[in-house]
Order: C-alpha cells, then sequence, then structure tokens
C-alpha cells in the first residue's frame, strides 16, 4: 500500500503517496478503515487520507479519500503518525489511536474530525 501512488489534486501528477497510515478498525459502517499522512513529490501538497472499507451487504465497497491540509497541521498529523509503533494494530491503544479512532455518538469513527482542514476532499485515484 505504501509505494501506491495517487494523483495529486495540487499538480495532477500521478505522485501522492501515503507515507504513513494507522489502521483503526472497525466501526458501525466499515471493517477497515485508515487514516492516512500523504505527501506530493513533485509539488509538495500536504494532507490527510481516509480509507474505508466495508464487505457488508449493500454498503460493501472502498472509499479512499483525502484531504488537503495546512502544513502546520500535516506535521502534526505526520508526527503523531510516526510516533505509533504499532501501526497495523486497530488494538494500540496510543494517543494517536486513540485520537484519530474515537468513535461519535452515532458509533462512527471520525479520522479528521480533530483536525483543521484545508479545502474540499477528493477521491484518491489510484496510478494505472
Ligand atoms: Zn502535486
Ligand atoms: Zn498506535
Amino acid at each position: 500500500m505504501h509505494s501506491a501512488r495517487f494523483r495529486c489534486p495540487g499538480c495532477r501528477g500521478e505522485t501522492l503517496r501515503v507515507i504513513a497510515a494507522l489502521e483503526l478498525g472497525p466501526d458501525d459502517d466499515n471493517d477497515e478503515q485508515q487514516i492516512q499522512a500523504l505527501t506530493c513529490d513533485s509539488c509538495g501538497f500536504v494532507g490527510a487520507g481516509v480509507y474505508q472499507e466495508s464487505r457488508r451487504g449493500a454498503g460493501e465497497g472502498v472509499h479512499h479519500w483525502g484531504i488537503a491540509l495546512p502544513p502546520s497541521t500535516y506535521i502534526g498529523l505526520a508526527a503523531a503518525l510516526a510516533a505509533c509503533t504499532h501501526p497495523d494494530s486497530p488494538a494500540c491503544d496510543c494517543g494517536a489511536h486513540r485520537r484519530f479512532g474515537a468513535r461519535g455518538d452515532d458509533g462512527r469513527r471520525r479520522p479528521l474530525a480533530l483536525l483543521e482542514v484545508d479545502g474540499p476532499s477528493f477521491s484518491l485515484v489510484l496510478r494505472r
């Protein structure tokens, strides 16, 4: 997953990479969920990504989307993800896992709820 390249919303190049990700585990809507730090090798775009996969009936499918972050917010996100020692384990109880994996009253996780975002969300499209 980390070697994949996505289309960058900044420069439209296929140069956007996931540089870090935390596996957050299932919630009421999804069987798998990750928060990701995104960076473009070409134009310097930075953002957060959310990968959600559901294998249940009508809601089945993959949603992978991102949103631009102000640089200072991105640095905080990347540092938080890098500080986790078990990024692939939803059972990890570190500060980043607790923060980004927190559930709302409806039982759904809101990985980006606490981040200051900068612009509309965009779909992450894999390079063909
Ligand atoms: Zn770019
Ligand atoms: Zn952790």
